[in-house]
C-alpha cells in the first residue's frame, strides 16, 4: 500500500533547480500541489496557498530527486555475496544464484535496490532486468516499482544465462502495456526492452527483438561491454552496430569504456543514449569515457548497475569519484560538479524520455525533489552549493526525498506506510533462504554472509 501524496511548501530551502529558466534561488519556497510542483520562488509563502503542511528549508538545499538510467534491481539480494574469493566474482555469483530465485525474492530484490534509492535521493530508476523466466517475474518486478512509490521504466530482459539463440519473450513483451494498462501503473512507469545484441546473440535473434520492439514504440537498451577483459582493445563495434541500423535516439548503450573515437562519433551521429555506471566499470571494464563523450556530444547519464559489486546508492559520492578520476585522468575540465549532477538528474530524465516529467525543479513537473541539510558538519562552510554538495555531500545529509508528491524519507529515515513490511528486513530473510536453497543444490558453497536486522532504515 502506497503512501497518500501529501501537499506541501518547503519553506525558505537554498534551491538547486537544474532548470536554466528558473536558476538557483538562494532563499526559495517550494510548492507541491497533487503531486506536482505547482510554484517555485522567492515569495510563494506569501501568497494564498490554502492548508499545506510546511517543510521548514532553513539550513537546507533542495535539488531534483536523482535519476538512474540503468539497475539490474532482481540480484540486489546478491549484495555481500559477491567478493574476492576465487569462484565468488559478480558473474560466477549470478550464474550459480539466479536459477534458485523465487517469485518473492524478485520482487523483494526489487524493493531493497529501490528502498536503497529512496535513502540516496534517487526518485527515478531504470530497471533492467536480465533475469526474466516468466511473466511472473516481470510482474514481481513492476509490482515492486510501483509499490515503492517511485518512478522509472522497466526494461524486459532474457533469462539469466540464456543461451545465445533464445530471444526475448516477445510475445509476453508485447502483452505488458495490456496486463499493466495505463491506470495500474499511477503514471510512474514504462516499459522497454533489454538485449543482449550482436554481441552475444545471432543475427535472426537480435534483429527480430529491434523490429519488434521499435514496432511496439518501446525503448531498447543493450550492455556494450564486447571487450571486457580483452587486453588493448580500441573498440566496441558501435560502428556496425550504426551500419546495421541498430542505433538511435530510442537505443541506451550501456558502459561503452571500450569506444574508440569511432564508435563515439558513432553514437553522437546518432543521438544514442549512453548510461555509464562509473563504480563498477571501473571495477571490471577501465575507465568510463565521460569526458569523451560528452565532448563529442553524446547524451550521457549515470547509473548505479548493481548492488551486487561494490557499490551503494551514493550518487554525491560517485559524483565525486567522477571529477577526481577525470581530472586525473584527462585534465581538460570538461567534467565539473554542476556537469556532473546535470547528467544525475536533468540528462537521466532525458535518457529516460521523461524530460517533461522529472529531473528539475521546473514548475508543472511532477514533484521528485531531494532536501538535504546544508547546516550539517561536512557542508557548513560550503563556498558554492553544487561544488559542496559533489566534493564533500554524504548520503547522511538527505533529510527528505519525494517522488511523486509522496514523503518516502523523512528526517533523514525511510518513512513506509502504515502496515507495510520493511523492504530492508524482509530483504535479508529472502537473501538468506535463497542461498540455503542454492547450497542444498550444490551451487553455494560458502557459508552465508550475516545479516543484520535490526533496526533497518
Ligand atoms: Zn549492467
Amino acid at each position: 500500500m502506497l503512501k497518500q501524496r501529501t501537499d506541501l511548501l518547503i519553506a525558505g530551502t537554498h534551491l538547486i533547480s537544474m532548470d536554466p529558466a528558473v536558476g538557483d534561488i538562494p532563499r526559495a519556497d517550494l510548492l507541491v500541489r497533487d503531486g506536482r510542483i505547482a510554484d517555485v520562488g522567492p515569495h510563494v509563502a506569501n501568497r494564498e496557498i490554502g492548508d499545506v503542511e510546511i517543510i521548514d528549508g532553513a539550513g537546507t538545499v533542495t535539488l531534483p530527486g536523482f535519476v538512474d538510467t540503468h539497475w539490474h534491481l532482481w540480484n540486489s539480494l546478491l549484495r555481500g555475496t559477491v567478493g574476492d574469493r576465487p569462484g565468488t566474482d559478480y558473474f560466477a555469483v549470478k550464474r550459480a544464484l539466479a536459477p534458485h530465485f523465487e517469485v518473492d525474492d524478485f520482487y523483494w530484490a526489487a524493493r531493497l535496490g529501490l528502498a536503497e534509492a529512496v535513502g540516496g535521493g534517487i526518485t527515478t530508476v531504470h530497471n533492467f532486468d536480465h533475469n526474466v523466466r516468466g511473466p511472473e517475474d516481470a510482474d514481481a518486478n513492476i509490482q515492486a516499482h510501483l509499490d515503492s512509490g517511485l518512478r522509472g521504466r522497466f526494461s524486459y530482459g532474457p533469462p539469466d544465462s540464456a543461451p545465445p539463440e533464445v530471444t526475448n519473450d516477445l510475445v509476453d513483451l508485447a502483452a505488458l502495456r495490456t496486463r499493466w494498462p495505463a491506470e495500474r501503473l499511477d503514471g510512474r512507469l514504462d516499459f522497454g526492452i533489454a538485449v543482449r545484441g550482436p554481441y552475444r546473440t545471432p543475427p535472426d535473434v537480435y534483429e527480430r527483438e529491434w523490429q519488434v520492439a521499435r514496432s511496439l514504440g518501446l525503448p531498447i537498451t543493450m550492455h556494450c561491454d564486447r571487450c571486457l577483459r580483452e587486453e588493448g582493445c580500441r573498440s566496441c563495434g558501435l560502428v556496425r552496430l550504426e551500419e546495421l541500423g541498430l542505433l538511435g535516439e530510442d537505443v541506451q548503450i550501456i558502459h561503452a569504456v571500450h569506444a574508440g573515437e569511432e564508435d563515439i562519433r558513432a553514437l553522437a551521429r546518432t543521438r544514442t543514449r549512453v548510461s555509464l555506471s562509473p563504480m563498477t566499470e571501473m571495477r571490471t571494464m577501465g575507465f568510463p569515457l565521460v569526458t569523451e563523450l560528452l565532448d563529442a556530444g553524446v547524451p550521457v547519464s549515470l547509473s548505479l548497475d548493481t548492488l551486487a559489486m561494490p557499490t551503494s546508492a551514493d550518487v554525491l559520492g560517485h559524483l565525486r569519484t567522477i571529477v577526481s578520476v577525470e581530472a586525473a585522468r584527462t585534465g581538460s575540465g570538461t567534467v565539473t560538479p554542476r556537469r556532473l549532477l546535470q547528467m544525475a538528474t536533468i540528462d537521466g530524465a532525458k535518457d529516460l524520455g521523461l524530460g517533461d516529467v522529472t529531473g528539475s525543479l521546473t514548475p508543472g513537473k511532477r514533484a521528485d525533489i531531494t532536501i538535504m541539510r546544508s547546516s550539517d558538519i561536512n557542508l557548513v562552510l560550503s563556498g558554492d552549493p553544487v561544488e559542496a554538495l559533489v566534493y564533500t555531500g554524504q548520503i547522511d545529509n538527505i533529510d527528505t526525498v519525494i517522488a511523486d508528491g509522496r514523503i518516502l524519507k523523512r528526517h533523514g529515515r525511510l518513512s513506509l506506510a502504515d502496515g507495510v513490511r520493511n523492504p530492508v528486513a524482509v530483504s535479508a530473510a529472502r537473501r538468506d533462504a535463497l542461498l540455503r536453497r542454492a547450497a542444498a543444490a550444490g551451487d553455494w558453497q560458502w557459508s552465508a554472509p550475516a545479516t543484520t536486522t535490526t533496526d533497518p532504515r
